[in-house]
């Protein structure tokens, strides 16, 4: 039975209520009065359900789909502005028991270089992020609770935040790991991280079952379950996801909402970001033999919905996607993207010899995160290092009703300005830093209280001079 508000997994990301949901959908696909009514409650920017959004994911009408990305990317920009938020991932381990058949992590995979850092390659690798101008990074482990325990993890975050090279600094670490118990949550959330992010894979429990065969990932509720755990353990902002190519998009997208609107209804918020990856090619996995693949079309459309049907939700795009794709949806409403990406272990301090393979998956942008943020800046985006939120205790739902009252606007585009300040002083090429200068010239002016303007303006100048009295 569906129910949002129950704790188990099977209510409320209820099955019959997909298969409903997708039917009602495809009945109303050409229904243009349905159709126009939905994007009006769109335009109110409140959000839809996922009844709603899914009718829109089924329309196929050109006209239809021009105005939901007009309107996807005119939520976006009053929302979040023109900032592009920067991260990178950093794997600790690729250490896994458990049997997933899209990762190259997998048990079975005897293939696989195994690699663990120790604490004095973690300072390594955060040297390296650290020089490349990273603030943010989300680690990433594969699930091994002897290799990986909770206490290795606490101790590399450890690690991470106590690592200060020349101006650089993490100031904030967003965790990826399986799903665990509401006192390990409690710890990761002692240790100060920022967002707890956990892919679904897919909602479709029958097909989660046979792609997570063996291993502790097996257990479809206790995966799906895991963001009421990290909340019921302090964690209140937590980052959903879906792999698409696992199973049909339309199903993943409604569950998706569906989880979405099920934290929001028992917690009274919704999901902090929402990434939406895509399978890709590994060690010894071959995205072609999965049956669900999407077009860059439907991805896109994807994209645009996520962002008009939650609006407060900010959206994250991996290296997984190449320039161009990436060029495509930071328009439709992408707010977060990583950058200069490796995904193998230890990766970052040198390249892994070729008989020597720990990635996760390959990446298809490849660039450097100066050619990053120049790209980012020569399109008119703000490249943010800012994590002022996290640390001034803007999380969960006191984040989200500033965002939803549009005053966030109001402390982070002068907070981007000043970290892209930061990063342009310390680390970006001349080129770059030219462009960088010009843009932020012109967006100070654009900050409209002259108050802000001002205290904007004099810490740029302070930064300037070389005074870091300023640390978002
Ligand atoms: N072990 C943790 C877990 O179980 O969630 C950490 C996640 S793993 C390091 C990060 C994510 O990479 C996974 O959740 C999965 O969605 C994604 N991933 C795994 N194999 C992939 C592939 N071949 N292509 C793209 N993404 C992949």
């Amino acid at each position: 039975m569906y129910n949002k508000n129950s704790l188990k997994a099977e209510e409320f990301i209820n099955h019959e209520e997909i298969l409903d949901t997708l039917a009602y959908a495809d009945k109303n696909k050409d229904n243009l009065e349905l159709i126009d009514s939905i994007i009006e409650k769109a335009k109110l920017r409140k959000g839809l359900s996922h009844r709603e959004a899914s009718v829109l994911l089924a329309c196929e009408n050109p006209q239809k789909i021009t105005e939901i990305y007009d309107l996807a990317e005119q939520i976006k920009k009053d929302f979040y502005g023109n900032r592009i938020v920067i991260f990178a991932p950093l794997y600790l381990s690729n250490y896994c028991v458990n049997g997933c058949v899209y990762c190259p992590y997998h048990l079975k995979n005897k293939h696989i270089a195994r690699k663990k850092l120790t604490q004095e390659e973690v300072k390594k690798e955060v040297i390296a992020l650290q020089d490349m101008g990273h603030k943010r990074l989300a680690i990433e482990a594969g699930e091994d609770p002897q290799m990986n325990p909770i206490e290795y993890i606490l101790e590399c975050i450890n690690t991470i935040y106590s690592i200060k090279h020349k101006n650089g600094a993490i100031r904030r670490v967003n965790v990826n790991i399986a799903a665990t118990t509401v006192e390990n949550y409690r710890k990761l959330k002692d240790a100060g991280i920022g967002t707890y992010i956990l892919f679904q894979e897919t909602y479709h429990k029958q097909s989660y079952e046979a792609l997570h065969p063996t291993g502790p990932k097996h257990n479809y509720a206790y995966h799906t379950e895991a963001m009421d755990r990290a909340m019921e353990g302090g964690i209140d902002d937590v980052g959903l996801g879906v792999l698409f190519g696992l199973e049909l998009y339309r199903y993943e997208f409604a569950g998706l909402l569906m989880h979405a609107e099920h934290l929001e209804a028992v917690h009274g918020v919704g999901p902090h970001t929402i990434s939406v990856p895509r399978l890709k090619r590994a060690d010894d996995i071959d995205p072609d033999t999965f049956d669900n693949g999407i077009s860059d079309e439907i991805f896109a459309k994807l994209c645009a919905l996520i962002r008009i049907s939650v609006p407060y939700t900010g959206m994250i795009i991996s290296t997984r996607e190449s320039k161009e794709v990436r060029e495509k949806v930071i328009r439709l409403g992408v707010s977060q993207i990583s950058g200069a990406s490796k995904t193998s272990v230890g990766g970052y301090c040198e390249p892994e010899p070729e008989d020597e393979n720990s990635e996760q998956f390959d990446v298809s942008d490849k660039r450097t995160l100066d050619e990053v943020v120049r790209w980012l800046m020569q399109m008119d985006y703000i490249p943010s290092f800012c994590t002022a939120c996290y640390r001034e205790g803007r999380t969960g739902d006191r984040f989200m009703s500033l965002c939803k009252s549009g005053q966030i606007q109001n402390c982070c585009h002068p907070n981007a300005l000043m970290t892209l300040k930061e990063y342009l002083m310390d680390y970006a090429s001349k080129e770059t830093k030219a462009i960088g200068e010009e843009l932020i010239k012109a967006e100070l002016n654009n900050i409209p209280k002259e108050k802000v303007r001002q205290i904007c303006a004099d810490h740029l100048e302070k930064i300037e001079n070389g005074i870091r009295d300023f640390r978002f």
